[in-house]
């Protein structure tokens, strides 16, 4: 796996994100004051036997997404189409993986809303798998986190985080 950024899973997988979405994602970090929070779905593939899951591209803000400084809410049907569209054009092998969005705070951590819409998630979206995967980016980290349809208290820092300016010329991150 050679994406220039990698997060371990706990199952023994690894999450990796490529490049190009990366750069979309580091677009839209937060670096003014009066910049508003973005985000969107994470589109990716299965590979190395299913364990491994790679990050092709991901979604940014899309008419009827909501935005503002501390808040980020996704409309369904327009990344849905985009979702849907890059199912059918990679011969069904690009699927949801999850959802990530931006914080106006250099080092993200979820909040109580970000928890909540994560568990509600994992519980009503259809995916593969058993679950989904959640980056939030700010001013200077880029933080990824998986959450399980089973268990309740299910939060899961993966390893490795990076500054965000430097994930892109980062070659792998050795796990
Ligand atoms: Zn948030």
């Amino acid at each position: 796996m050679s994406p220039p950024l990698v997060f371990l899973k706990r199952n023994g997988g690894r999450l990796g994100i490529s490049t190009e979405a990366l750069r979309t994602m580091q677009s839209y970090v937060q670096r003014e004051p009066g910049s508003h929070e973005a985000g969107g779905v994470m589109i990716g593939r299965y590979v190395t036997g299913g364990e491994d899951i790679v990050v092709d591209l991901v979604t940014g803000p899309l008419p009827g997404d909501r935005r503002s400084r501390f808040r980020f809410y996704r409309s369904k049907r327009s990344h849905q189409a985009v979702l849907d569209r890059e199912w059918q054009e990679s011969g069904h092998t690009r699927t949801y993986v999850g959802e990530w969005h931006t914080h106006p705070e250099p080092d993200p951590t979820p909040s109580t809303i970000d928890l909540n819409d994560w568990r509600r998630r994992v519980q009503r979206d259809t995916f593969h798998g058993e679950e989904l995967h959640f980056v939030i980016v700010g001013q200077t980290h880029l933080r990824a986190w998986e959450m399980t349809r089973n268990s309740s208290c299910d939060l899961r820092l993966c390893t490795g985080h990076l500054q965000v300016e430097a994930v892109l010329d980062a070659k792998f991150l050795n796990v």
